[in-house]
């Protein structure tokens, strides 16, 4: 253990570039308390207290603790409110805390900042494509092209109800000008370093190449009229389209792999797209949990695929390890291996970083003992994965 000590250390002194999140703006941070909290968590996803009582909360409590999204973020709460064990006792004296805190609008920055090390991050408000939360300094933006894979008709909306027309104001009326308008969106956000599709959450990642005259014929056709299949293959061409911007942009395209639709979601029905476009920089994200494999053998097959570990140690603390363990024996480049907290607070983001050094800790000692790596090794690999790939990838 004196080793997995002494390396969580030495990652404790290194700044912090995360890839991905989804971090709320300061009013939504302001609103907080201990329910905000784990309402805008990945605890949430899960359930949450049937009411404030007591025994309600002690209930949901004791079926919730052994799970890692709740354990990291208890533990981050007790490191920023010194608050010990969420108990049903001291819920509401924790949320006095919480409010309290963020009484200073500027409080949720400094917790990234200070606390976690943060120096940059990249952004994904899904309900604002291209947005950085407010804070240009500290976040570039990847920009969501869901919305514009979806939005064939006015009516259609993507999974996190959004649509072109909620960005434009009005549908464009030909299909010329709907591509036209995604460019000029695009040119609207500046701070935009990256594509983020999250399309798993509604279709499958087989992105096949579609004619434009086929996406054509389904601009603007009443959805009750179209196929599935029609459906599609618009979202094929409309990603096709998205991956010819990021080379010209040279912007790396972050796609959501794993653990949505479960069916669908496999990174290796990326492959056809992938191997199609050798000049884009694919950037898979979580993992592809739980298909760890998969994602590893597309990275050794495709130097254009860039691993991305946020979202896992959250997952599941000990498949993070393993991910780990692979992944940095099967890149044939370590520069292609980054992170991010992939979270709506700063509470849970410094909990997913807590996780995160906690998987590196475990899985370096574990090399070092092995003698496979170096300490000078272990040292370097920390720095790329924290921050250096993720700003030279990103250009931050
Ligand atoms: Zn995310």
């Amino acid at each position: 253990m004196k080793m997995e000590f002494e390396l969580l250390q030495m990652l404790e002194g290194i700044p912090v570039v995360s890839s991905h999140e989804h971090h709320l703006e300061t009013p939504a941070q302001q609103a907080l308390d201990l329910d905000g909290i784990f309402r805008r968590s990945y605890v949430g996803w899960c359930s949450l207290p049937a009411s404030a009582s007591p025994a309600d909360r002690a209930a949901w409590l004791d079926s919730i603790r052994a799970n890692s999204y709740f354990i990291w973020l208890e533990k981050s709460l007790d490191t920023l409110y010194g608050c010990g064990p969420v108990t049903a006792a001291n819920w509401d004296a924790l949320s006095e805390k919480i409010r309290a805190a963020h009484r200073d609008p500027s409080y949720h920055w400094e917790v990234l900042r200070r606390t976690a090390g943060y120096r940059r991050m990249v952004e994904d408000s899904y309900w604002n494509p291209g947005g950085c939360a407010g804070n240009p300094e500290m976040a570039a933006s990847a920009y969501r092209m869901d919305c514009w894979m979806a939005g064939f008709h006015p009516s259609v909306r993507d999974h996190d109800q959004m649509n072109p027309v909620l960005l434009l104001g009005k549908m464009p009326e030909t299909f010329d000008a709907y591509l036209a308008a995604i460019r000029q969106d695009i040119a609207r956000h500046p701070q935009a370093c990256a594509f983020k599709c999250a399309a798993a959450y509604e279709r499958s990642l087989r992105f096949l190449p579609v004619s434009r005259a086929e996406a054509e014929a389904v601009y603007g056709k009443s959805p009750a009229c179209t196929t599935p299949d029609e459906r599609t293959k618009f979202g094929d061409f409309v990603f096709s389209y998205f991956l010819q911007l990021a080379e010209e942009l040279d912007f790396p395209v972050q796609i959501h792999t794993g653990l949505a639709r479960l069916s669908g979601s496999s990174p290796l029905l990326l492959e056809p797209a992938v191997a199609a476009h050798p000049g884009v920089k694919f950037v898979l994200f979580h993992g592809g949990f739980p298909w760890f494999y998969e994602i590893a053998a597309l990275a050794h097959n495709h130097r254009n695929v860039y691993l991305d570990l946020n979202w896992i140690p959250l997952v599941s603390t000990e498949a993070a390890k393993s991910a780990l363990h692979t992944f940095l024996e099967i890149l044939p480049d370590s520069s292609h291996l980054s992170w991010g907290g992939d979270t709506w607070t700063s509470e849970e983001a410094y909990g997913a970083l807590l996780a995160l050094r906690h998987v590196m800790a475990s899985v370096f000692a574990e090399k070092r003992r092995s003698v496979l790596y170096s300490a000078s090794l272990v040292e370097r690999l920390s720095e790329k994965i924290l921050w250096e790939n993720a700003q030279k990838l990103y250009r931050l």
